[in-house]
């Protein structure tokens, strides 16, 4: 064993001023009722608010409160990549700081572990006080992913779950840029199950997804587990040569074996294929830029984040934790 802490609770916050006091308070509360040692491991993606500051508070009162401070926004999924790179715990929870995902639940997901579920994630039953729209687009990007990937990634579950250490090892092995953390989570394997839980509405501020970001991550997890959409190039590739083969054969029999050589529909519907065919030739381009971009991060080989601040102590702290980890 590395450490004497059994617990880590990772939570990634990006502008989260607003809440930070109660998910505190919340959190302590569940953690002390379980009795077990414990460590709230924030991870500050590049903030600009007052995040920071006050986790620096209440880590100076409370010395199970740990701080990541990246020095930019990388995104939710580096930071709670980060969060697992520097998590002690024989166990390792992962929870959004705008308490969507209640803390209550915690309890639960350690029953499961101790039963001998290496992960255990919670799937939403219900979802509360989101946009209809949100909840449509994510419920069709849920069920579009299980059409076209072949890892069985569980339907509505966010990242909200409990992992365990050996877990969390395997996925420090992976470090690929554009990450879908819960795809890889279901990669890695191990017996998994689920809790169901009803997902609230967030506590205060606002959603830090807006609809752009949500479409990166979207295609983030369909390209890095699917080729499907380029095999969807090429089929769709095979049935317009075959069209275009039949219509032209069409013609050239109309042509010379017809009873009205002259006839024609004229320019425009041409011009209209014409239009169509480009159109569908530049999705795939772009769906191919898509994968051809992902491959660049790749080899650009760069670390998926940069801590701010770390003084030399403590970088050297975390890293004597992380290579006995990788050990
Ligand atoms: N988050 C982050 N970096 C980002 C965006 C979000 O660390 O670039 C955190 C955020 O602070 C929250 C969690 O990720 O703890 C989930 O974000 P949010 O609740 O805004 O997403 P939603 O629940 O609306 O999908
Ligand atoms: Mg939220």
């Amino acid at each position: 064993m590395i450490s004497n802490i059994r617990y880590t609770i990772i939570i990634p916050v990006y502008n989260e001023e607003a809440v930070i006091h109660e998910t505190y308070r919340r959190l302590s509360r569940v953690m002390e009722s379980v009795g077990e040692t414990y460590e709230l491991l924030f991870i500050n993606d590049g903030s600009d608010d007052r995040t920071a500051q006050l986790i620096d508070e209440l880590a100076g009162k409370d010395q199970r409160i740990k701080l990541l401070d990246f020095s930019r926004n990388f995104g939710h999924q580096i930071a709670i990549t980060a969060g697992m790179d520097y998590a002690r715990g024989d166990a390792v929870i992962i929870i959004d700081a705008d308490l969507q995902d209640p803390p209550e639940l915690i309890p639960q997901m350690i029953a499961k572990w101790k039963e001998g579920y290496e992960v255990v994630y919670a799937k939403r039953s219900h979802r509360k006080g989101e946009t209809l729209f949100k909840k449509w687009t994510a419920a069709c990007f849920y069920r579009l992913m299980s059409i076209l990937t072949e890892v069985k990634i569980p339907l509505d579950t966010g990242d909200f779950r409990l992992m365990d250490r050996k877990v969390c090892d395997a996925m420090q092995t992976i470090r690929e840029k554009n990450r879908f953390v819960r795809g890889l989570v279901s990669w890695v394997g191990f017996r998994q199950i689920a809790v169901e839980y009803i997902r609230e509405e967030r506590y205060a501020g606002e959603t830090k997804y807006p609809f752009k970001k949500m479409l990166r991550f979207s295609i983030d997890g369909i390209t890095s587990f699917s080729y499907k959409p380029l095999k969807a190039a090429a089929f769709l590739g095979i049935v317009v040569t075959l069209v275009s083969l039949a219509f032209l054969l069409f013609s050239l029999i109309e042509k010379y074996f017809g009873i009205d050589s002259s006839a024609g529909a004229g320019l425009a519907p041409l011009l209209a294929c014409l239009f169509l065919m480009n159109g569908v030739v530049l999705i795939m381009l772009g769906i191919i830029g898509e994968y051809i971009g992902r491959i660049y991060d790749e080899s650009k080989n760069r670390p998926l984040y940069i801590l701010r601040n770390q003084d030399k102590k403590e970088k050297s702290r975390l890293k004597e934790v992380k290579l006995s980890v990788q050990r």
